[in-house]
C-alpha cells in the first residue's frame, strides 16, 4: 500500500481509503458480519483510512465494531456532520458529533468533516447565527475530540477554494474521476497550500465499475478493467492524498488494494493521452446535451437529461452495462425516453437546440432494445 501526506496534518494516509457509505446495505443483502469482514480485510491489506457519516444509516455502528480489533492509533477515522435540517446552532451540531462518537465507541475523530455536503449560500447563512456550529467545531478541536477539521463539498471549484481561504480547514472531501475532472484546480490549490484531499467517487459511483473497451483502451496495452484505470488515474494526481472507494466485497478490496499498492502511477505521456481523448469525448457529449436541465420539467415526467446521459455513457464511453441499468431504472420510474409523447414543449427551452423528442426516440430504440 502507498501512504501519502494528508496535507500538513502529519497523517500518513493510505492511497486507498475505505468509504463506508454503502455498508451495511440491507437492500443489497450486505449484512453486518459481512460488512465487518470486508472492512477488516481492507485494514489487513494496509488501508488505514475509514470514512463514514452521521447520515449513513447503520454505517457508524458497524464501522465502530470493525475498528475494535485494531489499536486506535492504527486507523485514521473520519465522519461527517450533516447540516441539512438548517439548524446551525452549536448545541445541535455538538449533539450530532457526540452521537457519532458514541455509535462508533470512540473518544475522538482523526479527521472530521464539519459540514457534510456544504453549499456556500448555506455556509454564509449559518455564520450569521449567534452561537453557531463553527465556534463549537473549533472548541471540539481544542478539546482534542477532533484532531483535524475538513469539509465535504460538491459546490463549484471557486467556492471550494473560498472555503479553504476561511483558514481553519486542513483538507476537503471532493468528487474527482476520469469522467469528472472539474475539481482539478481545487486539488492543485490544495497541493500548493499543504491541504489534504480525499477523493470520493473515484469510480464515479460505480459507473466506472462496468467494463468499457473504450476506456480500458485509453492507455497503450489497455488496462485490466475500467475500475483499475479509473483508480490509477485518480492516484496519479499527486494532489490526491487518498481515494475513497465504497467496496462491497472482499474481492473488490483485494483488487483495489493491488492497484493502490503499485508504485507505478500513469506516465506523463499516458495521462496526456487519456486527457486528450476524454476532452474530445466530453466535447461530443456537450454538443449532445450539457445537462443544464432548462428543458425540465417534462409534463410527462420524462427525465430528459438523465436519458441523454445514459445514452452518452453508452455511445461515447462504451459503458453499456451501466447505461442499460440506468435506463431500466428510469423505465421503472416511468421517466425513460419511451414515455415521451412528442409534445415538443421541452424543445423551445433547450439552448443547444436539440431535437429532443427525435433524440429520445433514438435513446429508447438503443437502450430499450438492448435492455
Ligand atoms: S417532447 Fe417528450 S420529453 Fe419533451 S416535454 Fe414533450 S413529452 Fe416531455
Ligand atoms: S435543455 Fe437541452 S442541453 Fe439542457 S438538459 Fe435539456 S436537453 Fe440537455
Amino acid at each position: 500500500m502507498q501512504y501519502r501526506d494528508f496535507g500538513k496534518t502529519g497523517l500518513k494516509i493510505s492511497a486507498l481509503g475505505f468509504g463506508a457509505m454503502r455498508l451495511p446495505n440491507i437492500m443489497n443483502v450486505i449484512l453486518e458480519d459481512e460488512a465487518i469482514a470486508v472492512i477488516q480485510r481492507a485494514f489487513d491489506l494496509g488501508v488505514n483510512f475509514l470514512d463514514t457519516a452521521f447520515v449513513y444509516g447503520e454505517s457508524e455502528l458497524v464501522c465502530g465494531k470493525a475498528l475494535k480489533k485494531y489499536p486506535r492509533d492504527k486507523i485514521i477515522v473520519s465522519s461527517k456532520n450533516p447540516m441539512w435540517d438548517k439548524n446551525y446552532t452549536d448545541t445541535h451540531w455538538r449533539r450530532k458529533l457526540e452521537l457519532s462518537l458514541k455509535r462508533m465507541q470512540l473518544s475522538y475523530f482523526d479527521i472530521y468533516a464539519v459540514w457534510h455536503d456544504v453549499r456556500m449560500d448555506a455556509y454564509l447563512e449559518s455564520k450569521k447565527v449567534e452561537n453557531n456550529w463553527l465556534k463549537e467545531a473549533l472548541k471540539a478541536k481544542k478539546e482534542g475530540i477532533l484532531k483535524h477539521l475538513i469539509i465535504s463539498c460538491h459546490d463549484t471549484p471557486e467556492n471550494m477554494i473560498k472555503l479553504f481561504e476561511e483558514g481553519y480547514l486542513e483538507g476537503m472531501i471532493l468528487q474527482y474521476n476520469l469522467l469528472d475532472r472539474v475539481n482539478e484546480k481545487v486539488i492543485e490549490y490544495a497541493h500548493n497550500n499543504g491541504l489534504g484531499i480525499a477523493v470520493m467517487g473515484p469510480v464515479a459511483g460505480g459507473k466506472l465499475g462496468s467494463p468499457s473497451p473504450e476506456i480500458q483502451g485509453l492507455i497503450p496495452g489497455g488496462s485490466k478493467s475500467t475500475a483499475e484505470l479509473a483508480l490509477r488515474f485518480v492516484l496519479s494526481n499527486q494532489g490526491v492524498s487518498t481515494a475513497m472507494s465504497g467496496m462491497n466485497t472482499v474481492k473488490m478490496v483485494e483488487e483495489n488494494c493491488a492497484v493502490a499498492s503499485s508504485e507505478k502511477p500513469l506516465s506523463e505521456k499516458e495521462l496526456k493521452g487519456i486527457q486528450a481523448a476524454l476532452d474530445e469525448k466530453k466535447k461530443l457529449a456537450d454538443l449532445y446535451c450539457t445537462d443544464c436541465k432548462y428543458c425540465m420539467p417534462c409534463p410527462n415526467r420524462v427525465n430528459i437529461p438523465a436519458n441523454f446521459s445514459a445514452m452518452n455513457s453508452f455511445r461515447l464511453y462504451g459503458l453499456k452495462e451501466h447505461a442499460k441499468h440506468v435506463y431500466k431504472h428510469l423505465t421503472e420510474r416511468k421517466a425513460s425516453a419511451e414515455f415521451c409523447k412528442e409534445c415538443k414543449k421541452c424543445e423551445e427551452k433547450c439552448p443547444q437546440k436539440i431535437k429532443i423528442s427525435e433524440q429520445l426516440k433514438e435513446v429508447a430504440l438503443t437502450l430499450k432494445e438492448t435492455a
